[in-house]
């Protein structure tokens, strides 16, 4: 018990509004299946879009690692002795994969978006965020103590005349390139014009996109001028960085808090990391095979009337959400589907607003044809 913090019943109550949450120890396992308490399910859950977190080329070259760099963990903060020679390789084959001048790795995508925002927007600074973005855009904002003023979920007028209505020096707009719960992709045309014509930075959170043949950025013209990327969905590891100039990359290193005051990731993760950006960037059968699977779902799912997505567009990228919009039902079919051998994430508020819960598929490139089509079957019959 914890003096006056009623935490019991704050429990109770996620408990009645069908919220609350609870681990679930995963055996093995990432795509295309996953064993939990000797039951083996094919896992609709998981970002590992292109199968790499067990490819047998990556698990081997994770070992080797271990076995050359023969250290675990980094020992110390990036600016103290943690950042080694495997960091710096990673840093550079980024700035090089993304046509960016430099590029520097965090330890976690949600430490890279809070650390770069917090370092880079104060209290006289105004934050343009699209309503949907990630929880740790929004948590750096906060952190920052900059005002933030939301747009509608790609609402760009709307952005827009918040905009012409600013009189703020310090402007940053700021998106996710692929919205984590609903699949959308945000326009980085025309939020590129916009920060032009507003005077505005831009910051492009790709969390999804990296490593796919979506990602945001075009090598010959970053359209962002702060590109963050992660390790831990199409890449099949764990980690993050922030991509940008110079000058950039050399003031989040000085300011960004969540940089600065953490143990650097074990080199050996860096290592491998650098090895599966090589897999991503250079081989596409994985790739091709991801947006072959994307279609087969999606166009399955919608053939059989099921809402996909929010504003019914057909899906283009591995997050396919069925809305199903009430707490208790979404549980229910997400049960059903596990019972008959399929993992698939109930999302409920407050990840997504309320009214919207949702199924969420998250396709992988090792979906073969035949999961995905008894996937259909199955959800033909919960209709
Ligand atoms: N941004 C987005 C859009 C995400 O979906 C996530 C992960 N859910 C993150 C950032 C955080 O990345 P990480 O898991 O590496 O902390």
């Amino acid at each position: 018990m914890l003096a006056n913090f009623s935490l019991q019943s704050a429990l109770d109550e996620q408990r009645q509004k069908d919220l609350y949450r609870q681990l679930t120890p995963i055996r093995h396992g990432v795509t295309p299946t996953i064993d939990i308490d000797g039951k083996t399910y094919v896992n609709f859950a998981s970002n590992d879009y292109l199968g790499l977190a067990t490819d047998p080329q990556l698990v081997q070259a994770f070992s080797q690692a271990a076995k050359t760099i023969h250290q675990v963990g980094s020992g110390a903060s990036h600016l103290i002795t943690g950042h080694t020679l495997w960091h710096e390789q990673l840093d550079t084959t980024l700035a090089q994969v993304t046509g960016y001048e430099r590029a520097l790795t965090f330890s976690t995508g949600y430490m890279a978006n809070v650390g770069v925002i917090q370092a880079l927007c104060g209290k006289d600074s105004v934050i343009f965020s699209d309503k949907l973005n990630h929880a740790s855009i929004v948590d750096g904002a906060i952190l920052s103590r900059a005002k933030v003023m939301r747009f509608g979920h790609r609402n760009y007028s709307q952005l827009e005349q918040l905009l012409s209505q600013s009189s703020a020096k310090q402007k940053l707009i700021v998106t996710d390139h692929i919205f984590s719960m609903d699949g959308t992709i945000a326009d980085l045309d025309a939020l590129h014009a916009l920060a032009t014509r507003y005077e505005c930075a831009l910051m492009v959170d790709d969390a999804h996109g990296f490593g796919l043949p979506y990602q945001a950025y075009k090598k010959a013209q970053p359209q962002a001028d702060i590109y963050i990327g992660t390790f831990g969905k199409a890449i099949g590891t764990s980690g993050a960085f922030v991509a940008g100039s110079s000058e950039l990359i050399d003031y989040v290193t000085n300011f960004s808090r969540s940089f600065i005051y953490t143990t650097a990731m074990p080199p050996v993760l860096a290592s491998v990391t650098k090895t599966s950006i090589a897999m991503s960037h250079t081989d596409t059968l994985r790739s091709d095979q991801l947006l072959a699977n994307i279609k087969q779902l999606s166009q399955g799912l919608l053939q059989q009337n099921w809402q996909v997505g929010i504003d019914n567009q057909i899906p283009t990228t591995a997050i396919i959400p069925v809305v199903i919009g009430n707490n208790d039902r979404t549980l229910q079919l997400a049960n059903a589907l596990k019972s008959r051998g399929f993992w698939v994430s109930a999302i409920r508020p407050p990840t997504v607003p309320v009214g919207t819960a949702r199924l969420r598929f998250c396709v992988s490139a090792r979906h073969s044809e035949q999961q995905i089509s008894d996937l259909l079957a199955v959800m033909q019959t919960l209709k």
